[in-house]
Parts: C-alpha cells; sequence; structure tokens
C-alpha cells in the first residue's frame, strides 16, 4: 500500500494549478456579468489548449490528455477551486461520446477536444428528474431518420454548446436511445433561460422540441442503450463532483485560515478564539477525510475493481464530499463575518455555487438510494480495500 503522488502526477497537479490561477482573472468578470465575452473565452481556450489540459477524459489518439480517472481526480480538484464554474471552460467532452462511430468521431468528438465545438447533455425533463425512466421526449421513425419531440430541462452549457447529446425513448417499443442533434436544426426552440442560485460561466437553458429531423447515423451508442451509457457516465463525473467540492473548500479553508490570522478583534486575531479553532479544525477533517476517500475510488476504478463496486463507492465519494465542502464553506462564510456575505469574496460565491452539487448527476438521497442497494444486495464486503492482484491477473 502506498499512498504519495508521483513525479508526474506532482507536475500535473502544478499545470492543473497554473491553469486555475490563470482562469482565476476572470473570476469577477464573471460574477459581475453573469457570464464572460467571447474574447475571454478565446483566451482561456488557447491556455488550455497550451497547458494540455483539454478532454482530461478523452483518449490522447483522439487529441485528449488520455488521464487516468484518479489523474483527471488530481486536475479536477484544482479546476474546483474556481468560482463562477469556471472549471467548465476546461472542456471534458461527454464521456457518451466515446460511443462515436469513426464518422461521427470526426464530426463531433474531435473537434470538442481541440475546443472547436461543444456537446451539452439533455436528459432531464419535467416529468423526468431522479426517474428518469418517466421519460416523455420521443423518436418516432421516419424516412432516413427520426422525428424528436418533447422537452428537455437544465441543459448545462446549452447557450454555447452547437450539439446535444439527448435522450429520447425510440420507436413503437420506446427504446432509450441517445441521439446527436445539432442545436441548429429546425424544430428546436428556446423556451427558457432561468437565473439559478449561482453564477454560472454558461446558462442552463430549457429547450422544446417539434419534429426534429435527425438522420438515422446520428443515433449514438445503438438503439436501447441511451439508459446504460448514461448510467455509466454518471460513475466517473461523480467522482469528479468529489474532487471538486474538495478543491473548493481547501480554497475556502485556505482563505478563511489567512482571514482568521488577521482580522483582530478583542484585541486578538480572531483565529485565537476557540470557537473559530473549532471550525477550521472541522473544515481541515472533513477535507482530509473525503480526499483520501475519492482518491481511493478513483484508484480502484484504474485497477479493475468491478464496475458495481466502483459506481457504489463513486456514489459515497460524491454524498460525503459535497454534503462536506456544503459545510465547510458555511463554516468560512461564518469566520469572515460580513465580509463571508460579500459577493466580491470568494467565499460567498462558493456558497451558493457548491448547493448544487447536492443536486445534479443524482440527488444525495439518490446517492443514498445506490449505497443502500448494494449494502442490501452484497453486505459490506464492498467497504473494503480490493485484494492486491497478481502480476498477469486480470
Ligand atoms: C444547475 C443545474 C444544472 C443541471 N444540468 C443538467 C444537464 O446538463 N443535463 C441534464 O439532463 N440535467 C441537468 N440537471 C438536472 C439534474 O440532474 C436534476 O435536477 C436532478 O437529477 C434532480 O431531478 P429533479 O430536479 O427533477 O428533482 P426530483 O427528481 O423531482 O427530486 C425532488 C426531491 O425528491 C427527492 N427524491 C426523488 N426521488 C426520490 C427517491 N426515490 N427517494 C427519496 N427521495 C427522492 C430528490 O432527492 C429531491 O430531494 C441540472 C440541474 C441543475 C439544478
Amino acid at each position: 500500500m502506498e499512498f504519495s503522488y508521483t513525479p508526474a502526477q506532482l507536475e500535473l497537479r502544478e499545470r492543473a494549478a497554473g491553469l486555475a490561477e490563470f482562469i482565476k482573472q476572470y473570476e469577477d468578470d464573471c460574477e459581475r456579468d453573469n457570464g464572460l465575452p467571447a474574447a475571454a473565452h478565446a483566451k482561456i481556450r488557447e491556455q488550455v489548449l497550451a497547458s494540455g489540459l483539454q478532454a482530461v477524459n478523452m483518449p490522447s489518439a483522439w487529441g485528449g490528455a488520455g488521464l487516468t480517472i484518479l489523474d483527471q481526480v488530481v486536475v479536477q480538484e484544482q479546476l474546483g477551486e474556481l468560482t463562477g464554474a469556471l472549471w467548465d471552460t476546461v472542456w471534458r467532452p461527454a464521456n457518451a461520446l466515446r460511443f462515436c462511430t469513426d464518422e461521427q468521431r470526426a464530426a463531433y468528438l474531435e473537434p470538442v477536444i481541440r475546443g472547436e465545438r461543444r456537446d451539452c447533455y439533455a436528459v432531464t425533463e419535467p416529468e423526468a428528474g431522479s426517474d428518469p425512466q418517466s421519460l416523455r421526449t420521443t423518436a418516432t421513425e421516419t424516412e432516413g431518420g427520426w422525428l424528436i419531440n418533447g422537452e428537455k430541462w437544465f441543459v448545462t452549457v446549452g447557450d454555447h454548446a452547437d450539439f446535444m447529446v439527448l435522450l429520447a425513448l425510440a420507436g413503437e417499443e420506446r427504446q432509450p436511445t441517445l441521439f446527436l442533434v445539432d442545436k441548429q436544426t429546425e424544430g428546436i426552440t428556446l423556451q427558457r433561460t432561468p437565473r439559478f442560485m449561482h453564477t454560472f460561466v454558461y446558462e442552463h437553458p430549457e429547450y422544446t422540441f417539434e419534429n426534429v429531423f435527425v438522420p438515422a447515423d446520428r443515433v449514438l451508442g445503438g438503439l436501447g442503450n441511451g439508459y446504460d451509457i448514461t448510467r455509466a457516465w454518471f460513475t466517473e463525473e461523480r467522482l469528479m463532483i468529489a474532487a471538486r467540492t474538495i478543491g473548493a473548500a481547501e480554497r475556502a479553508l485556505r482563505e478563511a485560515r489567512e482571514w482568521a490570522l488577521n482580522r483582530r478583534q478583542f484585541g486578538q486575531p480572531i483565529a485565537d478564539f476557540q470557537m473559530i479553532e473549532a471550525m477550521l479544525a472541522d473544515c481541515a477533517v472533513d477535507i482530509a477525510v473525503n480526499r483520501s476517500f475519492t482518491h481511493q475510488v478513483a484508484w480502484e476504478a484504474d485497477h479493475g475493481t468491478d464496475r458495481k463496486t466502483v459506481h457504489a463507492k463513486a456514489s459515497i465519494a460524491k454524498l460525503s464530499a459535497s454534503e462536506a465542502a456544503g459545510r465547510v464553506v458555511d463554516r468560512c462564510v461564518q469566520i469572515f463575518g460580513g465580509r463571508g456575505y460579500d459577493r466580491s469574496f470568494a467565499v460567498e460565491r462558493l456558497y451558493r455555487e457548491l448547493r448544487v452539487d447536492r443536486i445534479w448527476e443524482g440527488t444525495s438521497e439518490v446517492q443514498r438510494l445506490v449505497i443502500s442497494n448494494e449494502l442490501k444486495k452484497r453486505g459490506t464486503d464492498f467497504l473494503q480495500f480490493p485484494r492486491q492482484r497478481e502480476a498477469g491477473e486480470e
């Protein structure tokens, strides 16, 4: 058993920290203007490409950074420090796009990897949130392709993306299927762009689809495989949420520590008051414990632990880290006092921005269901460390 970063991982962490530091300069503009102008996006894109951290989840043969899950966690932790969700400017194509055919890859995925196109993922509907089985959007077979009808909500990056990975029930058998849908296609209407609690560099619009024609060769990953592909994607994305929330929590604690050491009341630094010390200590505990577990699960995902076990463990990591980060940032706002309520301080922005991590990619309650299902079916063994594999063992 060994718990240390390799020199390559340390270099990767430094590189990601450098990229985050560059992007940080845009935080205040993003907060003030609820987004960034095209020129800022272009500068960030240039820097992302220069850092080699574009599409960290895609193989290098296709132009991605080709990182392991653990290495992606190392990167996401650094990017998680950014407010305004500026971490999302460092594009990570939807994992579902790995199922592209050669032609689809050349037209969709590879341009995304190069930062020339952008995808968004449209699953949620007014009646289908935690329960995707209540999906109503349909794809009806027609000459040369499909006609999509329905409605999609909360489409993150919908404003910036030029195509969607869309889940619909295909054909009379209502097979859950993913489609690559160009956003400019006739019949797609932007209905509403809600303002959410957080400031997010992109929007999460709502769209309706009325007889939207999608050619037959835009089915992604085969008919009927939409749920399975989406579920497989959840495991990795939940680990990345855990990593980002830990990074965000660490930034909040770093800034609160600095503040507590320098802010004086009653003739002494507030860091010397035991109630403040207790808050700082509790933050350190929340961060250290969740960092270790998230790294462990990412390592297991890279080292052959079975898929179901990793899925349940990723739920533990997401649930625990997102809730712990919520506690950390709440205490840090308290340590900052009135300034903690001022939007020009990062802790205030993180306080609003981390809330959604307990809702998207499966709510905290859904994570608890995944964990308790695993417990009921297979007992407590999955909570153990995996057994070391012999050389050559699959
Ligand atoms: C900012 C933002 C961005 C998003 N981006 C995307 C995106 O890009 N693409 C996309 O497809 N979706 C996206 N979503 C949607 C997100 O995944 C859903 O909001 C989430 O899955 C919850 O669904 P819901 O909002 O319909 O809540 P509901 O499913 O209606 O849940 C409401 C409450 O009931 C609880 N609940 C539901 N079922 C159970 C149960 N079986 N047991 C116990 N409690 C239960 C929930 O935990 C929650 O507390 C985004 C959401 C937000 C807020």
